[in-house]
Formats: structure tokens, C-alpha cells, sequence
């Protein structure tokens, strides 16, 4: 057995598998990391790894750019006895598993609509692949060739690996999100809806009268610009949207 498997097994049975986890409700980015836990300790391992992937399509990226001791390590239980279970670490474990067995995030629905996502950061991204999900055809304004650089120069304390980075675009692809890198010929006319996800990205339309409708990641949730956050903004904002396509629908 490698060391490494044994700090998997010793981390996992420190967990207290408590009821109403604190650390999953102290998660902004909806991982539920008791669940995960809980994978593995069960010896569900794979199970473990497409929880991870279902609930936040960037886990990988997000596993190894959290501030976690502000979050679920700051809130676990376990912390009051000894030590906080080592949940990040958990999470790349999963993250990395999902990777290696070559699981994909499955879209759970199927609609008419288009979306256009200006701003590339995690909240754009996270924003995209919960609409694709969803059903809707995403298109994120930016250059994928660059995507990469952008954000390994955006995490570059965190000093995360560009082949973590790359997990987390190719999860992207595989929900089917694309990418453009021409803004400046976008006819808006074919979406339904527009995504501002960040301030920079808005500076570039001196008006938004001519647009669809328009929605910003950061109106309905405000806080830090850390991985983890910024996911839960474009979470929210997806979410509103959704709602948004719903009432269209109807
Ligand atoms: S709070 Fe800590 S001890 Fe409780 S379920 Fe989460 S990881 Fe396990």
C-alpha cells in the first residue's frame, strides 16, 4: 500500500461523518465534500469521483485553489478534537480519480436556448458549464488557446499545476461548452440571453441597449474573488438565468 493511500484511509476515517455536515454548508461552491468523504470511506471510490464532478464541473481547479480553511476546513468538526479533516486534499484525491477513469460531466436536460458569456474568469466559467448542463448552448467569449495562461496567472499563488487547469477547461468541452475568440463580431441576435462575468468584459460594450437580455455574475451574490466564491457567484447567476428561460418558456 503507497503512503499516499494510507493518508487517504486515515484522513477519511477521521472524518465524523456528522449529520448536516457543517463543511458541505460552509462550501460556496456546492462540492458537498461530506458526500465525497463519505464515497470513499464506504470504498465507493469511483462513486466518490462522479459526486465531485456532478456537483462542481471546475473540482478540479477549485480542489487545488480554495482558501479551504475559510470554508470547509475552517467549519469541520473535527477541528474541535484534533485537527480539521484534510478536505482539500480529499477533493484533488476525487478531482484526480474522476480524471484518471476518464469521467465526464452529463448534461441533465435539453433546451431551445443560447447564451453568451463575456468574462473568462472562474465565475464566467462556472456560469457556462451550469448552463450547459442545463440544456443551453453556451458560448464563452474568450480565447481558449489563452484560457490556460489566464488562469494559472490568476491562481499563481496557489502555483496550480496547468494540467489541473486543463481538467477543468476539458470538462468544459465535454458539456459541450464553446468557446469564441472574436468579440467584436458577435451578433447578438442569435442568443437569448448575455453573461457578464466581469467588470473588465462590460467595460468593452459602452451600451447594452441593443442586447438581449442581461444578466452580471456578480448581482445577486457578493463576496471575495477566490476560486470557491467566484464559482458560487456563477452559479447563481446560471441559476437566475435558468429561471429566466423557464418564464420564456411558459
Ligand atoms: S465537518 Fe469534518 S468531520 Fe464533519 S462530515 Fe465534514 S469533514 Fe467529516
Amino acid at each position: 500500500m503507497k503512503l499516499h493511500e494510507i493518508t487517504i484511509i486515515e484522513e477519511v476515517s477521521r472524518c465524523l461523518l456528522c449529520y448536516d455536515p457543517p463543511c458541505s454548508k460552509a462550501c460556496p461552491s456546492a462540492s458537498d465534500p461530506a458526500s465525497f468523504i463519505k464515497a470513499i470511506r464506504l470504498d465507493d471510490r469511483i462513486g466518490g469521483a462522479r459526486l465531485t464532478l456532478l456537483n462542481n464541473t471546475l473540482g478540479s481547479i477549485c480542489a487545488a485553489a480554495c482558501p479551504s480553511s475559510k470554508y470547509c476546513e475552517g467549519a469541520c468538526i473535527r477541528g474541535k478534537i484534533d485537527r480539521p479533516v484534510s478536505i482539500k486534499m480529499l477533493h484533488g484525491y476525487v478531482a484526480q480519480l474522476a480524471k484518471d477513469h476518464g469521467l465526464s460531466v452529463r448534461k441533465t436536460d435539453t433546451t431551445e436556448f443560447k447564451a453568451a458569456v463575456f468574462g473568462s474568469d472562474m465565475a464566467g466559467l462556472a456560469a457556462a458549464a451550469a448552463l450547459a448542463k442545463n440544456g443551453v448552448d453556451v458560448i464563452v467569449f474568450t480565447d481558449i488557446t489563452s484560457l490556460q495562461t489566464q488562469l494559472m496567472i490568476k491562481f499563481a499563488d496557489e502555483k496550480i499545476d496547468s494540467v489541473i487547469i486543463d481538467d477543468g477547461i476539458q470538462n468544459l468541452l465535454a458539456l459541450g461548452v464553446k468557446f469564441a475568440a472574436d468579440k467584436n463580431e458577435v451578433d447578438f441576435s442569435n442568443f437569448d440571453a448575455v453573461l457578464f462575468a466581469s467588470k473588465r468584459s462590460l467595460a468593452e460594450f459602452p451600451s447594452l441597449d441593443d442586447l438581449p437580455r442581461v444578466f452580471f455574475t456578480g448581482e445577486l451574490v457578493k463576496g471575495p474573488d477566490n476560486a470557491a466564491f467566484s464559482i458560487k457567484k456563477g452559479n447563481a447567476a446560471a441559476k437566475r438565468m435558468l429561471e429566466y428561460f423557464k418564464e420564456a418558456d411558459t
